[in-house]
């Protein structure tokens, strides 16, 4: 018996169910992460009967359970126990129609209730009666792929992805977090199918994408999803960036898997999502800002900016969040040159200020893109790049100490302005607040209020403004 199972919990379905007369059992996702050790939390009941009844019964025999949550579209019932999140579910059978992944449900045996599960390894089952409590069920041999470490579908795979395209990106992002093979029927199933997946709703999709995203090595995931022709429908601006072109002996290297290098590089040193978004789009650009320049060789101008402007299409497209996350990979992607150009040594304060000043809080996380975007296979270059970038860093650092621009707020504001010339809010302020941000990031005055003012009235001079209240010492 695995200890996992010894749980009080455990025990007490068994006896409700037992009085119920109706058979349970735990199965999937928990069961293969016991065999796999990986801790989870997430436990699915099965249930030759309601599963809402029985929920029921086992949050009122419990006494310290909280109330249970029910799902009747879809007949499930969740309870907690402790940190555990519990799933009731009655066995189903289901039958799905071609234009739809929403199958035809009615109840079902144990048996039926496995063939409908994906993966050999997600129908491993544990038997909660009474004359088999604890005993390992595992019609479809899922501990051998374990062992193995291959995903295979329980029936036939054609039409496990067929019926639901939503498993396609399920087996991919399965390979990804445990580290398994595809065995190659599923390969070819799904290549076959691939196009299906426009049938599944984009947030499931990118809610997978982003399982992916997460894993320690994502380009294990999206090597399979471009192996697969899946990523065409996914994310079509990434396969545009594959392949080489030469002219006159001259190559460029396959941003593709420049890419993938790329976003692996950045997910050994962050978790955060987003950045792995900026590592993932840093030069989706690169296809569309292409030209060869005779002698002088590839050139992918301004794809920093172009780049940036396709972030929104594609978060929209693909169900992702439009605000400030979105911002912040713009943000990256626009600025990931710009560490580059600080390497020269006679590089000016003005230029090391500008960059902290557009990247504000994010410095931090841009250095760390500069540095996984060095994929040369030339140690000796890694190394001479990595000590450049080491020279920013301490340019950075000493800039911001001196004239914190990081967090950088004019020192005097829009307000000041409005008051010592008494105007209302109008182009003059704009023209103003603009040139005092100027100056202090060109070097021409300090980051100080005193330096501000007597420049503010400078340049309101010009303007042909008079004071009309002096804030000189407010
Ligand atoms: P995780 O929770 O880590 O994503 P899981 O295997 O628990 O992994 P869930 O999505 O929670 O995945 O689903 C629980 C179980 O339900 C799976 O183990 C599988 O048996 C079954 N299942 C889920 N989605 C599908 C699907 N699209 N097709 C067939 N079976 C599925
Ligand atoms: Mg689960």
């Amino acid at each position: 018996m695995y200890p996992a199972l010894d749980h009080r919990i455990f025990h007490l379905i068994s006896e409700i169910a037992a009085e119920h007369n109706v058979r349970c059992y735990v199965v999937g996702g928990y069961v293969r992460d016991i065999l796999l050790d990986r801790p989870s939390k997430d436990i699915d009941i099965l249930v030759v009967g309601s599963g809402i009844e029985l929920a029921r019964s086992v949050a009122k025999h419990s006494g310290k359970m909280g109330r249970v949550t029910v799902f009747r579209n879809f007949g499930t019932a969740m309870l907690r126990y402790d940190e555990l999140e519990i799933e009731f579910v009655g066995a189903r059978k289901e039958s799905y129609s071609p234009d739809s992944r929403k199958p035809v449900v009615e109840n079902g045996t144990l048996q039926d209730d496995l063939n409908r599960r994906d993966f050999t390894i997600n129908a491993l089952t544990v038997s909660l009666n009474r004359e088999n409590f604890g005993e390992l069920l595992d019609p479809f041999k899922g501990v051998s792929d374990l062992r193995k470490k291959v995903i295979r579908t329980v029936l036939d795979p054609d039409a496990t992805y067929a019926d639901d395209p939503l498993r396609m990106m399920r087996a991919i992002r399965f390979a990804a977090q445990l580290d398994f093979t595809i065995e190659m029927k599923s390969l070819r199933a799904i290549t076959k199918n691939r196009q299906r997946i426009d049938i599944v709703s984009k947030e499931r999709v990118t809610d997978e994408l982003n399982k992916i995203m997460l894993t320690p090595k994502p380009s294990k995931g999206f090597g399979y999803l471009d192996r697969t022709g899946l990523l065409f429908f996914v994310l079509p601006e990434l396969t545009r960036l594959k392949g080489v072109d030469i002219k006159d002996s001259v190559r460029h290297k396959d941003n593709f898997w420049h890419t993938l290098q790329v976003l692996d590089n950045i997910s050994g040193k962050s978790d955060n999502i987003w950045l792995r978004w900026a590592a993932l789009l840093h030069d989706i650009a690169k296809p569309v800002t292409k030209k060869y320049l005779p002698g002088h060789g590839w050139t992918f101008h301004s794809h920093e900016y172009v780049g940036a402007k396709m972030v929104p299409d594609i978060f929209r497209r693909m169900h992702l969040p439009l605000g400030k996350s979105m911002r912040y990979v713009q943000k990256l992607v626009k600025l990931h040159l710009r560490p580059i150009a600080l390497v020269e040594e006679e590089v000016t304060d003005s230029a090391v200020r500008r960059l902290l000043f557009e990247a504000g809080e994010d410095i931090d996380d841009l250095m760390m893109l500069c540095e996984a975007d060095i994929t040369s296979k030339n140690d000796a270059k890694v190394r001479q790049y990595l000590a450049n970038f080491r020279n920013v860093r301490k340019k950075l650092k000493e800039i911001e100490e001196k004239d914190a621009i990081r967090n950088f707020q004019p020192p005097v504001s829009g307000d000041v302005i409005m008051q010592t010339f008494n105007l209302r809010p109008c182009r003059e302020v704009g023209i103003i607040k603009n040139a005092i941000k100027e100056a202090i990031l060109e070097g021409t005055i300090a980051n100080s209020y005193k330096e501000a003012y007597d420049y503010m009235i400078k340049k309101a001079v010009e303007l042909g403004l008079n004071v009309v209240n002096d804030k000189r010492f407010s």
